[in-house]
């Protein structure tokens, strides 16, 4: 126990360098201990404040404490951040001059730097160990210490090589610290740094303050809108896997309307840190990353954080997530899931060796089962994180939405039964293959085919047993096995249920829809539109093109008119977004169906459907923007085909797509020449008093002998002189 006097200059000091008042959870008992040359390891979510857990003992002893961190990039604002509170401290690693590392390495033996941040790399040098073998150092800090074990999600090879160094140093103290870190990889870290007698302060990883969600990722595109709409103006994250994406969802997010800017690792530098002070500043709302985004940065007031695409590890998706309120204020985590986001990150590691494949697909297995359980998001979280919790925190998806339950008295039992006669040596999905008597390889060479609880529980599927065991292992009655992770096994608790069994309710997991059906990454717009709005667009259309002259569908395309009344466009700019309306029928037709469409809204108080609109990103393609402009020069089509490599079917197929979507064009000069004035009539007038364009249609209808591709030609003629 700390004396008074210890403790009163422990708290002059937090208040002197870092202007705190107050300790914050174990941060005094941890700095007490350092400062007691014992071994610690600190195990404390992000945001909570372990950095101080080893600068303020850095600052209360002789010589220079050692803080290894994995990310270079970090180092430099860390080490600034020590400098602006008056603190003497330097770092060492590739990014310093010859003259500058001269520098640091000078003050350091002088002992008059009090923190030396350091790479691992750096550390591995044989020169930098001389130094600090002559240096007085206090003790050593190892910052996100998960790095070391092979089990977590960041396994950086040169953490191994640690603890080797550092006996080469001294004998020192070590502090480890982590913000993610599962028994297993707990277990694994201490292993390694030899301190398995090191005290472990494990702080609560429960952060009551978010909101967790997760959506079947159906209509990424409109989910990700309608719920920015839901926090305008507020400050959030959105994390997606590849750069391209990032790059993607930024400039879709900008089209509408929202100030977002992207970051990752293929900008250019200056780039990359001008949209990170943009969004530190908030000179822009969003910012759309890679995971490389946010380590270190100490933004409080981030309200929301998205993953865009599923994480690869529970322990990268929490500390992403816990980024988002930092101040303790209410803030949102959603994430939008696919099976196809897991298979796509599998292949990633294709190439990998065996371990580290199996490692990945473990951490996505668990990824996968915690997005399709109907479990509190809150529970499981931290009971991956080795956390037993026994309520459920009432304002995850899960707990707001009302799952079906059932008894599952009889069913635990069964499961419990079935890991002890297979000896606790198997993992779920044998376990699984055991209840529904599914004769795999595995199972018929175990012979457990003959054991008492094979087939019994065939009445359900894989599915359904591999939630049970789940479910009982968030409950404690099961438990993976430290050494093999894969491995599961009865607790004390489980034993004591067998003999004492009660009354259990477990959830029953999503029906999650089929992957076909889910994945619509390109959907624009929801297909329920407001049939209401839609006939009154449609006797509209028809009252217009009555005094017009022409056909109603040469104003606008029925598919049209339904987008019309899925997004309420209201003003030309926005009806300019919908699908078949360009510039010229939005200034031609638009004014009376904007006027009726504002009027509905009005009338019918829809503020939220405008959540929904969702404009594309421009889709003009680099052939379309070049057959317009040959089409202006007048080039023949067979040559714009040959230009373009294509078929001339194809240079057709884009034409009329470019005239669909509302884009004037003129191929008079082209049909002229292949054509005469009277079967141009007859297809022309044919268009004029037709239902629709429809081609075939129009082939059965017309003159056996005209060709389709006159027709085609035609349409867009006709199209484009009296629609478009
Ligand atoms: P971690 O490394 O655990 O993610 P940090 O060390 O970056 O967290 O600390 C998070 C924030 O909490 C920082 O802004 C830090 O200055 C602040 N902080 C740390 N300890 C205290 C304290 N005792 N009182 C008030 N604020 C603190």
């Amino acid at each position: 126990m700390a004396s008074t006097k210890v403790q009163t200059q422990l708290k002059d000091k937090l208040k002197e360098v870092f202007g705190y008042n107050q300790f914050r959870g174990d941060q005094e008992v941890i700095i007490q201990h350092i400062l007691d040359r014992k071994n610690t390891f600190v195990i404390m979510p992000t945001g909570a404040g372990k950095s101080l857990c080893y600068q303020l003992p850095a600052l209360m002893q002789e010589g220079t404490a050692i803080v290894i961190s994995p990310l270079i990039a970090l180092m430099k604002n860390q080490v600034d951040q020590l400098q602006a509170l008056g603190v003497d401290a330097s770092f060492l690693n590739s990014t310093l001059s010859k003259s500058e590392s001269n520098r640091v390495k000078k003050e350091t033996l002088e002992g008059k730097t009090k923190l030396l941040y350091v790479a691992p790399e750096s550390l591995t040098k044989e020169d930098n160990i001389k130094l600090l073998r002559k240096s007085n150092i206090s003790f050593i800090a190892i910052d996100e210490a998960h790095c070391i074990s092979e089990w977590g999600h960041d396994f950086r090879p040169e953490y191994r090589r640690i603890k080797q160094i550092i006996e080469a140093i001294g004998d020192l103290p070590i502090i480890a610290l982590t913000a993610t870190a599962t028994p297993k990889v707990r277990a694994d870290i201490q292993k390694n740094l030899k301190m398995e007698d090191a005290n472990i302060f494990l702080s609560s990883f429960h952060r009551d303050n978010l909101f967790y969600e997760i959506l079947p990722k159906t209509e990424p595109k409109v989910q990700l809108i309608r719920f920015i709409r839901n926090h305008q103006n507020k400050s959030g994250i959105i994390y997606c896997l590849s750069r391209k994406k990032v790059e993607e969802v930024a400039e879709f997010l900008r089209i509408n309307g929202v100030n977002a800017l992207p970051y990752h690792a293929g900008m250019d530098s200056g780039q990359r840190m001008g949209n990170q002070d943009a969004f530190l500043n908030e000179d822009c709302d969003v910012i759309v990353a890679t995971i490389a985004f946010g380590m270190g940065i100490d933004k409080p007031d981030v309200r929301f954080v998205i993953h865009y695409d599923a994480p690869k590890s529970l322990e990268g998706y929490y500390q992403e997530t816990g980024r988002a309120g930092r101040d303790g204020l209410e803030s949102f985590c959603m994430m939008l899931f696919s099976e196809s986001d897991i298979a796509k990150l599998e292949k990633f590691h294709k190439d990998k060796s065996v371990t580290e494949r199996e490692n990945v697909h473990i951490l996505l297995q668990e990824m996968s089962y915690y997005a399709h359980s109907s479990v509190c998001r809150t529970r499981q979280l931290l009971h991956y994180f080795g956390e037993d919790v026994e309520h459920n925190c009432n304002h995850c998806d899960n707990c707001k939405t009302k799952h079906a339950s059932f008894n599952a008295k009889d069913q635990i039992l069964l499961a419990l039964k079935t890991v002890e006669e297979t000896s606790s040596r198997f993992g779920i999905e044998h376990i699984c293959n055991v209840l529904t008597g599914t004769k795999s390889d595995y199972v018929e060479s175990y012979n457990h085919t003959e054991i008492s609880t094979f087939g019994k529980g065939s009445e359900f599927d894989n599915l359904h047993w591999e939630s049970i065991i789940r479910q009982s292992m968030i409950n404690s009655f099961l438990s993976k096995d430290v050494e093999n992770v894969t491995l599961i096994k009865v607790t004390e608790k489980g034993k004591k249920y067998q003999k004492e069994p009660y009354d259990l309710a477990y959830t029953q997991d999503y029906q999650w829809p089929s992957e076909l059906e889910a994945l619509n990454e390109e959907a624009v717009v929801t297909n329920t539109f407001d049939k209401e709005l839609f006939d009154i667009l449609k006797a509209k259309r028809k009252k217009v093109a009555n005094q017009k002259g022409i056909p109603p569908y040469a104003i606008f395309q029925e598919p049209s008119l339904e987008e019309m009344a899925t997004t309420y466009p209201t003003s030309q700019e926005e009806l300019m977004q919908i699908n078949g309306v360009g510039a010229g029928k939005a200034k031609k037709f638009g004014k009376p169906f904007i006027d009726i469409i504002a009027d509905f809204v009005e009338k019918n108080e829809i503020t939220t459907a405008k959540d929904v609109v969702v404009k594309s990103t421009v889709n003009k393609s680099k052939s379309k923007i070049s057959i317009i402009l040959q089409i202006d020069r007048k080039q023949d089509i067979e040559d714009i085909a040959e230009s373009l490599k294509i078929s001339f079917d194809d240079v057709l197929d884009e034409i009329e797509n470019i005239c669909d979507s509302g884009t004037k064009l003129n191929l008079d000069y082209y049909i002229d020449t292949i054509m005469d004035d009277e079967r141009m009539d007859e297809i022309y007038e044919y268009f004029m008093q037709a239902e629709s364009d429809d081609l075939d249609v129009a082939y059965d209808e017309l003159d056996e002998e005209i060709g389709e591709d006159e027709i085609r030609l035609i349409r867009v003629k006709f199209l484009s002189e009296v629609a478009n």
